[in-house]
């Protein structure tokens, strides 16, 4: 059984009054194998973040099939949720009102774990993401790297067998980009399935053992690294997405990127 199997998903956002529909989704197929880490590569707009919110239940596919560890998730996106754990591209989705502590707490409480469980899990957590000593705290008062530490943290609390990150590393700096790679793979290592959404053709090349690329709603190209390159005769995954994708829409993703650029 695949972690994730994805067959002709549309997706379509429905006009508001005056704007058009968009179609941000035209037949998206993905297989993930349990125990991947799998890039799912693409500039901005291409439909990365909508594929997630359909497998987690967060939007409402307009067509196609999706099953999550054999379980259909578009029938019955709580039975699929317990086997994902997602780290979203916002980072603001933390409650500012809660410490580190409490926040992990009311995620595992969410998802029914009784409370001797989740004393458990929480110190497994705080030990693993190196957060014991903030535990009090309050987000606010966390530095970018220990809130995304944190987001990821949560994400793990109702211990899924895959966590999907999406654009973990969206804007950061490099030290932090590497602290969260040390983190990510850590979870992969442990046995857990990743999805992981970039826009950064190095991020991808460096941590994923499979690859796909998506562009306009559409995979275009799947398989390894070394895959890719042979396929398309490059030296490098670089030109392979510019030849794939182009070199257009790595300048539209640059643009955005600094405009988007986080402050500490
Ligand atoms: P990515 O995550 O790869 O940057 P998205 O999945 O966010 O791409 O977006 C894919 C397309 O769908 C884009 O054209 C985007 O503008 C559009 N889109 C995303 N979310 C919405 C929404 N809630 N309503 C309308 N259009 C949306
Ligand atoms: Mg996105």
């Amino acid at each position: 059984m695949d972690a994730l199997e994805i067959k002709k998903l549309r997706k379509t956002y429905r006009s508001q009054k005056g704007q058009k529909e968009t179609v941000a989704l035209r037949g998206i197929d993905l297989n993930i194998k349990q125990g991947d880490f799998y890039g799912l590569l693409g500039p901005n707009g291409a439909g990365k973040s909508t594929t997630i919110h359909c497998m987690s239940g967060l939007t409402i596919p307009t067509k196609g099939t999706i099953k999550v560890f054999g379980d259909d998730a578009v029938a019955d996106p709580t039975v699929a949720r317990q086997h994902v754990g997602l780290s979203p591209q916002e980072v603001m989705s933390l409650d500012w009102f809660l410490s580190v502590e409490e926040t992990l707490d009311y995620h595992g409480g969410y998802y029914g774990m009784p409370k001797k469980l989740r004393k458990k899990r929480i110190e497994e957590l705080l030990d693993a993401f190196s957060l014991q000593d903030k535990r009090k705290q309050n987000p606010r008062g966390l530095s970018g790297g220990m809130r995304r530490r944190l987001v990821i943290a949560r994400a793990l609390m109702h211990d899924p067998q895959m966590l999907v990150l999406d654009e973990p590393t969206a804007g950061v700096d490099v030290e932090l980009r590497l602290e969260l790679w040390h983190y990510m793979k850590k979870v992969n290592k442990e046995g857990k399935t990743i999805l992981l959404t970039t826009h950064y053709i190095e991020e991808a090349e460096q941590l994923c053992n499979q690859i796909a690329l998506i562009n306009h709603g559409k995979i275009v190209e799947t398989g390894t690294v070394a895959e890719l390159k042979k396929k398309f005769k490059k030296k490098t995954l670089e030109d392979v997405y510019l030849s794939v994708v182009g070199r257009e829409e790595l300048q539209r993703t640059a643009e955005a990127d600094e405009e988007g650029q986080e402050t500490p």
